[in-house]
């Protein structure tokens, strides 16, 4: 069962970058421009409500 990913999104050029990406490098930015400035995106979650 997968489990989502948490992706953090470039605030200049709106990349989208898997966190397994940006922690092998020591500082976190885009690889794209180079921009510090990243928003974290978290998967949402789907629940499944049980009714009665
Ligand atoms: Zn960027």
């Amino acid at each position: 069962m997968a489990s989502g990913e948490i992706l953090y999104k470039c605030f200049k050029c709106g990349a989208l970058i898997p966190y397994g990406r940006l922690k092998v490098s020591p500082d976190l930015k885009c690889p794209e421009c180079g921009c510090k400035i990243l928003t974290k995106i978290r998967p949402s979650v789907v629940k499944k409500i049980k009714a009665i």
